[in-house]
């Protein structure tokens, strides 16, 4: 009920003013109560007092004198105007010395049951009894008298009836005070409210909303006191938490979208090693869901989670791990110095740069293999005509002479090969695009290798018509279709058929070659455009294949947007069907080939 501002402002002032006004009211009764005693002792002092000696010396005369008591009765009588005696709560008495026994009194009773106070006994003793105790019901004088051989006692008692009415009084004037004041205090209290606790309770409705996250409303200033600079306090403070939570909020899209799309994967987890995040690229790198994404079960065996939060962080863990095909390499580090904090696990897929470094291994290899062969022929038939000096016959030296010239020229053949793939690879082979027609290259490449496919006895047919102009570097175009021609001859045993067909479909133009020849195994055809993927390496070598050559002509391919591939089909021999764009987008035009 006293919690609100309101109620406690009510409480307070209730207890000031009745607080204020208990210290008043006692004051005042305490003074009214000590001014009446100080009265009754001065009007005594008065009476019988130095000042008034003659009277007492009249009393003393009157006291030696036989009935001297009635004469001093009519004595206090005549000043019982400055005594104040009113026979009510004031009155005199006068009293035998040696018995107590009263002889006169101003009261009906005629002073019966007169109690025997403190100061009464004091004038028994001769002396005057003159002390007060304020607690007391009662004020008293007693004053020993002494005539001749007779010794009376005056004793003026006051019982305060007079001053307790006068308290009684004041005390309901001061409970009235109190009720009003009260009332008072209750209106002013709602007064201070409207001015003092309305804006707090505006403040505290503004903070609820900045704390609900609503900042779109200002708190009015309406007064430049305390309450007023406190809401232009707030209002700042709202508006910087408001840019702060912004810019807090920016930074955190932000990363969310970075983390969303960036290729590496990101895994994050707390001091106690439970995940915060997961991003979608480290859930496909590590193949499971981001809630199966638990250390202990994948990280800890490569880097203990204790070991990667007692690092510092500008260190880090790199490790590697291979999950079914792929392999990850892993970069553990802790992502804060602080209390919080945990470790942040960093995923790269190196799959693809494994097998990069594998194949050029593997080109190393070949290469050298590839070129030793023909070097150790030339060495070894050089060797033997220069070790049999004259006594080689002419002819079978000439047959010498002219393997090591063959050989010399697979050499060349070999390196050349070689580096058109390097110039096509770094990109330095720049494809000279024009309008050609696709139809009449076709024809330039028919009429070169008709020849040869003479010489081996082949049929040599095509099928194509109407064929588009397309965009492309001719020579380069010619060099693969001749290739795939050459392959077709190469490979069919003599006295085959050779089919060109070439067609276009919507964008794009293509060529096949169909042969009826020894036909590549299922399990080697994926594999013939690889650098140095032969099937039959000695029938290769012998008809003076490289290897080589579906390879560059899958790089010229591609430089052009188009395709090289074998054709899926029954029976036996082998088709290659070539297709390429009519037009070159300029994106696709620059656009390198990077098959290896
Ligand atoms: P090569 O210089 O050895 O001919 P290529 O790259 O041109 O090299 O061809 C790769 C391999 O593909 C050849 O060695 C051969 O085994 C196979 N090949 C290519 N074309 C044919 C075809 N028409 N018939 C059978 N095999 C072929």
């Amino acid at each position: 009920m006293f919690r609100s501002l309101h109620m406690k402002l009510v409480l307070i002032m209730l207890l000031l003013i009745t607080s204020l006004m208990a210290v008043v009211g006692a004051f005042l009764m305490t003074s009214v109560t000590n001014f009446y005693i100080d009265d009754f002792y001065s009007q005594m002092g008065e009476t019988f007092g130095e000042s008034n000696a003659d009277f007492v010396n009249s009393l003393r005369a009157e006291a030696a004198q036989e009935g001297g008591v009635a004469v001093m009765q009519s004595m206090l009588e005549t000043y019982s105007g400055t005594l104040g005696i009113d026979s009510r709560s004031r009155n005199y008495y006068i009293l035998d010395a040696a018995s107590g026994e009263c002889l006169a009194a101003s009261d009906e009773l005629g002073g019966e049951n007169l109690e025997q106070t403190a100061n009464l006994l004091t004038a028994r003793n001769g002396q005057v009894g003159d002390e007060s105790d304020i607690a007391a019901g009662y004020m008293d004088v007693a004053i020993p008298i002494s005539g001749g051989d007779n010794s009376y006692i005056i004793y003026i008692r006051d019982n305060r009836s007079t001053v307790s009415s006068l308290n009684s009084e004041l005390l309901i004037i001061i409970l009235q005070a109190l009720l009003v004041g009260l009332l008072i205090s209750v209106l002013l209290s709602f007064l201070l409210s409207k001015t003092m606790i309305n804006p707090i309770e505006k403040l505290t409705e503004g903070a609820e909303r900045v704390a609900s996250g609503d900042f779109s409303e200002k708190l009015e200033v309406d007064s430049t006191d305390e309450i007023g600079i406190l809401t232009t306090t707030f209002n700042d403070m709202a508006s910087v938490l408001h840019s702060t939570l912004e810019a807090v909020e920016d930074e955190r899209n932000k990363l969310d979208t970075l983390f969303l799309h960036m290729t590496d994967g990101v895994v994050a987890y707390d001091r106690d090693g439970a995940l915060i995040h997961c991003n979608p690229a480290a859930s496909e790198l590590l193949e499971r869901s981001a809630d199966e994404c638990v250390y202990a079960e994948l990280f800890e065996p490569l880097c203990p989670f204790e070991k990667v939060m007692a690092m510092q962080r500008s260190d880090f863990v790199a490790s590697e791990l291979t999950v079914g095909e792929r392999t990850v390499e892993l970069y553990f580090a802790p992502f804060s110095d602080e209390e919080r904090g945990g470790v942040l696990v960093v995923l790269h897929d190196v799959t693809q740069q494994r097998k990069a470094e594998e194949r050029r291994r593997e080109f190393v290899a070949n290469v050298s293999h590839e070129l030793r062969t023909p070097l150790t022929n030339i060495r070894s038939y050089a060797e033997t005509i220069r070790d049999a000096g004259d006594e080689l016959p002419r002819e079978l030296e000439n047959n010498f002479l002219d393997i090591v010239i063959n050989e010399s020229d697979r050499m060349t053949h070999i390196v050349q090969d070689l580096l058109t793939l390097s110039r096509l690879d770094s990109g330095r082979s720049e494809m000279n695009m024009a309008r050609f027609d696709f139809g009449a290259a076709i024809d330039s490449v028919l009429r070169s290798i008709e020849l040869e496919a003479r010489r081996h006895g082949h049929e040599l047919t095509h099928d194509y018509h109407d064929l588009p102009m397309i965009m492309g570097d001719r020579g380069r175009i010619e060099q693969v279709m001749l290739n795939v021609l050459g392959n077709a001859v190469k490979y069919t045993p003599d006295g085959g058929h050779i089919r060109v067909t070439a067609g276009a479909v919507g964008e794009r133009v293509w060529m096949e070659v169909a042969d009826d020849g020894i036909g590549i195994p299922k399990a080697d055809r994926s594999r013939i455009f690889e650098r140095f993927y032969r099937v039959d390496k000695a029938r290769s070598r012998e008809s003076g294949g490289t290897g080589l050559g579906l390879s560059i002509a899958t790089e010229i391919v591609q430089r052009h947007n188009g395709t090289l591939s074998l054709v899926d089909r029954e029976g036996p021999g082998t088709t290659v069907r070539l297709e390429l764009p009519i037009r070159q987008s300029e994106e696709g035009s620059a656009q390198e080939g990077g098959n290896g």
